[in-house]
């Protein structure tokens, strides 16, 4: 562990800015990315991930074994197992944590709810505790969600906008999440930084959001369920390519200014931020549907059914000029072109035979 979570440049990478991260939820879409970009530059990297059953436990330990053929060790655990963390800062002593472990997904909240109070409440304040305790303080920052902008009719959504009123329980426990790092902000002194990402795709993606999903389903040839606002208006999102993300995490990373306390106890103020991490661009879900059509050649089979209430919201919009003043993030992926990389990424990763419209690997 302590190898890998040691600053060291790999031959042919760029220049690190010599960070020792702990990543949480590494195995994760958005922790796989971040966690070889980090690596790429030369920081050092531990992940951790409970390899937990929400959507196929072989993706997530087919992106470990990529992850630990470029030099990330990632440890099997809780973020909810306060020893495990405490000997882990007690090895390593982290500059940064970059937090991407939660129960993820908005419709799972109606089947499953206490996995979001254990991962996105307890296991935060479990995370924050070792980070308050650990010496030196790292400097935290975590994935938020756009979905804390809930049934704010306001867009595009800006970081002064109202999030008290969220749609769902993932949305609830994201916007819990925000004011739990802001008291241990005030009073331990942590450096916080919190992202909100706006639809995050791309290769190595969650098989649970549309985008992925309907991948599957086009090409076997089977009906998707688009839903549709009421009066019949399309439902649309900022889909935000996975690089771009990547680049406004590691210009958090970057940005974040030191922690101020140790041992638990703070000795002066320390940065607290709230950032947008989008696109700028929403785009409806049957644009999505037809750029997906046309690159996988296969028309799909829509089923085209009125949204039921379960804790989408027909509209994200990210307002991204605070992102950008601060951390000179600025996306550069249009939907077009990320979904190429992403349908490419697909039909090679599941061997996808177009004569036969059978997958090699299930
Ligand atoms: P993901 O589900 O692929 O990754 C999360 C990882 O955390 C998973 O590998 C999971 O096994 C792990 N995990 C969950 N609970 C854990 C626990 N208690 N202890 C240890 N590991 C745990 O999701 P993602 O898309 O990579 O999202 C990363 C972060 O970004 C999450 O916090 C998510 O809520 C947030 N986010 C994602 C999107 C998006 O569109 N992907 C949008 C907004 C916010």
């Amino acid at each position: 562990i302590r190898a890998s979570a040691s600053p060291r440049r790999p031959p042919g990478s760029a220049e690190g800015a010599g960070l020792s991260v702990l990543v949480t939820g590494a195995a994760g879409f958005v922790g796989t990315h971040c966690s070889l970009a980090l690596r790429k530059r030369g920081d050092g990297v531990v992940g951790i991930d409970n390899f937990n059953s929400y959507y196929d436990p072989s993706l997530k330990k087919a992106r470990r074994a990529l992850l630990g053929s470029h030099g990330v060790f990632v440890v099997e655990g809780d973020i909810n197992d306060g020893r495990l963390l405490a000997k882990l800062f007690d090895v390593v002593p982290f500059t940064h944590v970059l937090h991407l472990a939660a129960q993820a997904g908005v419709r799972y909240a109606m089947e499953n709810p206490a996995s979001y109070v254990h991962s996105n409440i307890a296991g935060l304040v479990s995370l924050l505790e070792a980070c308050k305790d650990a010496d030196p303080q790292p400097a935290v920052v975590w994935a938020s969600s756009s979905s804390v902008y809930g049934l704010n009719d306001r867009v595009p959504f800006s970081e002064a906008h109202r999030t008290d009123r969220p749609a769902s329980l993932y949305a609830a426990t994201k916007k819990a999440g925000e004011e739990i790092t802001h008291t241990y902000n005030h009073i331990y002194g942590l450096s916080v930084t919190g992202l909100r990402f706006f639809t995050v795709y791309g290769p190595w993606g969650r098989p649970d959001m549309a985008y992925f999903s309907f991948t599957r389903n086009i090409l076997q040839g089977k009906p998707i369920t688009v839903y549709r606002g009421r009066d019949h208006v399309d439902l649309a999102r900022d889909f935000t390519y996975i690089d771009d993300i990547v680049r406004g995490c590691l210009a958090s990373l970057d940005t974040a200014g030191r922690s101020t306390g140790t041992g638990g106890k703070k000795r002066g103020p320390a940065p607290y931020r709230i950032f947008n991490l989008g696109n700028t661009s929403p785009v409806t879900v049957p644009t999505l549907v037809s750029i997906l059509e046309r690159y996988l050649r296969v028309k799909a089979k829509r089923n085209v059914v009125e949204m039921p209430g379960n804790g989408d919201v027909p509209y994200t919009h990210a307002n991204i000029s605070l992102a950008r003043e601060q951390l000179g993030y600025k996306p550069t992926t249009s939907l077009e072109m990320g979904l190429k990389k992403f349908v490419r990424w697909y039909l090679s990763y599941y061997g996808y035979n177009r004569g036969t419209h059978t997958f090699r690997n299930s």
